[in-house]
């Protein structure tokens, strides 16, 4: 690892102001894909500006229209929440329980892997992140691998979950890691469903056909028949493009089938 400085500010405002404009300067919260990252010398910061305990991230208010999560809430403690159970167990369901009690929430959105968990359920819910500047609709947070509609310093401070009518999660997941192979969110919203894809292409992504097909029919039958396009899912040693589109249709009757 290269040597870098290490701050630990007392308010989000004084880390966002330690962050400035600089690209040596990165946040740290839970250290689970950066400090890979690190030691792998795919990133080497100058300085470190430690978020995780800072107070206004570690916020949880229940509203009536569902739950805004604190950034620095960490996969573990959504994993206990009981308030949207298709989100706590695809908490639950991230790596392993070291992982889960060291990643948080927000670092996994701004990180924006390829197979993010939490992605799915913030693109799956139709939720909102909040930033220390402004709120980004999920529809266009996640940009492409590892990119997101975050400016290089700007701090997510809380994500807004709606409660959905009806919403599941399932995932084939890598044994290695936890990492979905693929995963499929599955809601039904006050906006009407929501399919959400993660580990199948550069970032997460909703599946139109699927979403209307369950519009008129919400069983998983009504999926059968449906294909995803091959044309630009990943292949990797885990897996072909031709088995994650095969996944995706398998993955979706589950999650509906999973959905309350
Ligand atoms: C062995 C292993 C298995 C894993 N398995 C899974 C899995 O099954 N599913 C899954 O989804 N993930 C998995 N992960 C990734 C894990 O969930 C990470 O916790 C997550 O990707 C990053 O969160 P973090 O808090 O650790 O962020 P960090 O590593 O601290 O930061 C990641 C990036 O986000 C930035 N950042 C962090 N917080 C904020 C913020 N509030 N605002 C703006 N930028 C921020 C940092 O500057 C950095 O660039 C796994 C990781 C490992 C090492």
């Amino acid at each position: 690892m290269h040597p870098f400085r290490y701050l630990r500010p007392e308010s989000a405002a004084e880390a966002v102001a330690a962050r400035g404009e600089d690209d040596e300067t990165r946040y740290l919260a839970g250290g689970q894909s950066l400090l890979p990252a690190l030691k792998l010398r795919l990133a080497h910061p100058s300085v470190l500006i430690d978020i995780a305990r800072l107070p206004e991230l570690r916020t949880l208010r229940r509203h009536q229209g569902g739950l805004e999560a604190g950034a620095a809430l960490t996969h573990a403690e959504i994993a206990g929440l009981d308030d949207i159970p298709a989100l706590a167990a695809l908490a639950g369901s991230i790596g392993d329980l070291q992982i889960r009690n060291m990643g948080t929430l927000g670092g996994s959105l701004a990180h924006n892997d390829p197979a993010s968990d939490h992605a799915a359920a913030v693109l799956g819910l139709g939720a909102t992140v909040r930033t220390d500047r402004r709120e980004i609709a999920a529809d266009g947070f996640f940009l492409d691998m590892f990119e997101t509609a975050l400016e290089p310093d700007e701090l997510i401070v809380s994500v807004n979950f709606p409660r959905p009518r009806r919403a599941g999660y399932a995932k084939v997941r890598n044994p290695a890691s936890g990492y979905p192979v693929v995963g499929v969110f599955v809601a039904e919203t006050d906006g009407g469903i929501r399919v959400a894809v993660t580990g199948a292409g550069g970032c997460v992504f909703r599946l139109p056909d699927f979403e209307a097909a369950l519009a008129d029919n919400f069983r998983p039958g009504a999926l059968a028949g449906l294909a995803t396009p091959v044309n630009g899912l990943n292949r990797d040693i885990h897996a072909t493009a031709e088995y994650r589109a095969h996944l995706i249709g398998v993955l979706a009757g589950r999650a509906v089938e999973r959905c309350r």
